[in-house]
Formats: C-alpha cells, sequence, structure tokens
C-alpha cells in the first residue's frame, strides 16, 4: 500500500510540477576536460519542436504515452540530443508510474540537479544536459532502491548488436578488484572478469591458478567513446594498481597476476606506450606488458568471479585508487 501510493504520488506531483516547469533553450553542457573523446565539441542532434519542449525547455511527455514505458527490448537508451550512452536494458523494470524506469545508470552519464520546485531531484545528460526526467530514491522498488524516472522522448533505443561502443582489456591483478574500479568509470557500459594471454581453450580458474596455462586475469570494458577515452581508461588502469610489480598484485602471487595490457588496435597500443613512458620518467619501472588483443581468446571467467566484490558487499583488498598523472 505504501508503494502504491509513493507510486501515485510521485506520479501526479511529476505530472504537475513537469508541466509547470518549462524554461528557456540552453546551450549543451561543458565537457570533461583534458585529452578524451569526451572533450571534442559536442555535436547534437536535430530536435522535433516536441522533442525540443522535453528535452531543452524541461517539459514532460504524458504519462503512458512514451514509446519505451513497456518497451523490452535488449540493448542500451542513448540520450536523444547527443546519443551518449544513459541506460542499459537489464536496469529496466516495469514501475507502473507511466515513464521508462531504470534503478540504475551508466555510471557518470546521467547528472542529478536539485529540481526548481525545491523537491525532486532533476536528471540530465551529463553530456549535452539535455533533460531527462527526475530520479526518486526510497520507493523500494528494486534491491537497488532508485527509480530513474525518464521520459521516453528523451531518448533512443539501441539494440544490444548495434551500439556504437568499443572495448579494452586490462590485467592489473586479482580481477575482482580490478572489475570494481573499471566498472564505476565514467562511461563504461559494462565489464567482464575472463582469462587472457594463455595457451590453452575455455581455462578455468583451478587450471589458470595452476600457472600451468599462461593466462592473465584480465577485465573486458565495453565503452562509450563519447563519455571516456582508451586514454582515460588506462590512465585508471596505472593508477588503480602498482605497475612496477612483476608476476604479482599485493598478496597474490603467480603469472596470472600480471600486469598487462590487450589492446585492440594500434591506437590503443600507442596510447599505453605513451602512458608507460611518462610514468617511467616519473622515476617508475613499469613492467606492464604489452599485447595484441588480436592474438588471443578473451574466455569468460566462471560466473562467481563477476562483480564480487558488488554481489558480496566487500571492498578491494589489494586494488586502491593512486594518482598518478
Ligand atoms: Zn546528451
Amino acid at each position: 500500500m505504501k508503494t502504491k501510493f509513493l507510486v501515485c504520488f510521485s506520479f501526479f506531483f511529476f505530472l504537475f510540477a513537469m508541466s509547470s516547469n518549462a524554461q528557456q533553450p540552453r546551450q549543451p553542457a561543458a565537457s570533461v576536460s583534458g585529452t578524451s573523446a569526451a572533450s571534442a565539441p559536442i555535436k547534437t542532434n536535430p530536435l522535433t519542436p516536441e522533442e525540443q519542449s522535453v528535452i531543452l525547455r524541461k517539459a514532460t511527455e504524458r504519462p503512458f504515452t512514451g514509446k519505451y514505458t513497456k518497451f523490452n527490448g535488449k540493448g542500451v537508451y542513448t540520450c536523444k540530443y547527443c546519443d551518449a550512452i544513459l541506460f542499459r536494458s537489464t536496469d529496466k523494470f516495469a514501475s507502473e508510474c507511466g515513464w521508462p524506469s531504470f534503478d540504475a545508470a551508466i555510471p557518470g552519464a546521467v547528472k542529478q540537479t536539485p529540481d526548481a520546485d525545491g523537491q525532486r531531484m532533476e536528471i540530465t545528460c551529463a553530456r549535452c544536459g539535455g533533460h531527462l526526467g527526475h530520479v526518486f530514491v526510497g520507493e523500494r522498488f528494486t534491491p537497488k532502491n532508485t527509480r530513474y524516472c525518464v521520459n521516453s522522448i528523451s531518448m533512443n533505443f539501441v539494440p544490444a548488436d548495434k551500439m556504437k561502443v568499443e572495448k579494452a582489456y586490462f590485467a592489473a591483478g586479482c580481477f575482482w578488484g580490478v572489475q570494481y574500479f573499471l566498472e564505476r568509470a565514467k562511461g563504461v557500459v559494462t565489464t567482464t572478469v575472463g582469462y587472457m594471454g594463455g595457451k590453452t581453450r575455455k581455462p578455468t580458474y583451478k587450471e589458470v591458478c595452476s600457472h600451468t596455462t599462461g593466462h592473465a586475469e584480465t577485465v573486458e570494458v565495453v565503452y562509450d567513446p563519447l563519455q571516456i577515452s582508451f586514454e582515460e581508461l588506462a590512465k585508471l588502469f596505472f593508477e588503480i594498481h602498482d605497475p612496477a610489480q612483476v608476476d604479482h598484485q599485493g598478496p597474490d602471487i603467480g603469472d596470472q597476476y600480471r600486469g598487462e595490457i590487450f589492446y585492440v588496435d594500434d591506437a590503443q597500443k600507442t596510447t599505453a606506450e605513451k602512458l608507460i613512458q611518462i610514468l617511467d620518467a616519473n622515476g617508475m619501472k613499469v613492467a606492464t606488458k604489452l599485447d595484441s588483443a588480436g592474438a588471443f581468446t578473451f574466455w569468460k571467467a566462471e560466473d562467481y568471479h563477476q562483480f564480487y566484490y558488488d554481489k558480496n558487499g566487500k571492498k578491494p583488498y589489494c586494488h586502491f585508487y593512486t594518482k598518478r598523472f
């Protein structure tokens, strides 16, 4: 009952406040600074008058009219104005509130700002500033206890096989900790832990730990290049472990804990070499190996290794953030 009341309250409040909250169009928000794809000038898409009223002037679409309210395709939802990836279909849930609802957003993709009404939290695209809707917490719809309530008209749906994403592969010791940090990086759509760089097919954790297969515990990162560059990810990689350690990381000893970047193209290789040079010039003897991802297969690890710390409510024991750049 309580939940029902909250839903209804949110619904009517949302409807009332949104329709009376029109503001002037604004320019895309300033983006992240630094050397990244995200710092390039933002190219925005043309909008229809109806889209402009929601995305630029913060009106709302009528409930139960948006095309994604009851839609269940597998893929991602992007910003209609700038194409940044905002939400995953796996985080969408049926709230019956009349608008698409998600209990999580892509890290860093959605900005929260106290609404002009003094009550609610507005959500906008962190990249372009386009209005998306509001976020509500404490309604207990899902274990994450969060509802991003988004106008369908502010988004496009992109099927999983059409996503404009890029991949990177990092080995830096126990993959539990590496995944913990990389999955929280801005613009990261998903991460998977697995084994790479060895000589056997479909290795198991037990085989890899026997130090006979040559695999490194590796994290595959799928990211939105509009929001984060390989260079930013690679810097984070170097900052969450000690790249000077050879064949171990903290208390974990063995060649599966070596530091290695499996680059997917020459641009990633060049970037990795540049960052290693910077660290070497600063007095660090970097032991990170560089190998082509194309020479190896990434073998997904057993399910119990995926998102280990999050599933078990723990924090990494051998990975910590240290600023190095
Ligand atoms: Zn946007």
